[in-house]
């Protein structure tokens, strides 16, 4: 089957579609200049992944922050979102999209304006004290005088993003799930599937009855196993043409025709 055809499937099956659920990975994120963790120019390659265990946050809390300030606060946290973020907001703003469950901590689905996003892995847009648990916005502290302290019991505070050795939060954890067997149709964008338990939605969602659709610019674990149409390329670039497709005329057509 040629690309044009896989592409006007793809379409087909979302105007179709009842109830369709995006999942996105740090793919969706690189080119808004954060890489994945993996690969050519991965995170993993200039940071050790250490960094994000929980114990050795705990244990070394002055060290684990001042890389977290690098890493989070510096590079994740000046970036801006891409025309694919874009893109899944307006697809919800036109009732295309019912749900975005991401992977990423960095806040760019909500800045680009999807309103129904779920954070599986938290976001660095909030902060959390490891001992009372009282949750912070990221703008309640400067990160000048680090390791942070609660201003509530003077505990140790920690990005609220999910940390190797920590279980997936809830109700993130719960309402993911329930998306993924709600959707019709589960589109997974710029996702290994290397990650678990976040690798096991797409399959509950096939298990369920959903068609997978999947956007990346390699195979995946998906691909072979569960996915039914795979449309390779780069995220803004493949977001960027089925939105065109799918909003033709809508409030906000021109800016993917005329990007
Ligand atoms: P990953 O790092 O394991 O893999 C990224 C995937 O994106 C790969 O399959 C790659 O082929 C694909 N990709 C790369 N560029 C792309 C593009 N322009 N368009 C489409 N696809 C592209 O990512 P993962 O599976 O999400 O797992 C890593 C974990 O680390 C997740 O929890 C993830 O959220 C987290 N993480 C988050 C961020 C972020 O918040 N932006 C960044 C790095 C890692």
């Amino acid at each position: 089957m040629n690309k044009t055809t896989h592409f006007d499937d793809a379409v087909n099956l979302i105007k179709r579609a009842k109830h369709m659920v995006a999942f996105t990975g740090a793919g969706i994120s690189v080119e808004s200049g954060i890489p994945p963790f993996r690969g050519r120019g991965g995170l993993w390659n200039s940071y050790d992944p250490a960094l994000l265990e929980l114990d050795e946050f705990k244990n070394k809390p002055k060290d684990s922050w001042k890389l977290l300030k690098k890493l989070f606060y510096t590079h994740f946290g000046t970036a801006k979102p891409n025309g694919a973020h874009y893109a899944l907001a307006d697809l919800e703003e036109n009732g295309f999209v019912k749900a975005v469950i991401t992977q990423n901590i960095d806040n760019l689905h909500q800045l680009a304006g999807s309103k129904n996003v779920i954070d599986f892995h938290g976001n660095i847009s909030r902060m959390v004290c490891l001992a009372c648990k009282h949750f912070f916005a990221r703008s309640d502290y400067s990160l000048n005088d680090l390791p942070l302290k609660c201003k509530e019991c003077g505990g140790l505070i920690k990005p609220d993003v999910t940390f190797f050795g920590e279980a997936v939060p809830e109700p993130a954890n719960t309402l993911a799930n329930r998306q993924a067997e709600m959707s019709d149709v589960f589109l997974i964008i710029g996702s290994t599937g290397e990650v678990y338990p976040a690798a096991l939605l797409p399959e509950t969602a096939k298990e369920t009855g959903a068609k997978i659709i999947e956007v990346n610019t390699s195979e995946t674990q998906f691909t072979n196993k569960i996915t039914d149409i795979f449309l390779k390329g780069k995220a803004t670039e493949i977001m960027g043409e089925l939105v065109s497709s799918l909003l033709a005329g809508s409030k906000n057509w021109e800016r993917y025709f005329l990007r």
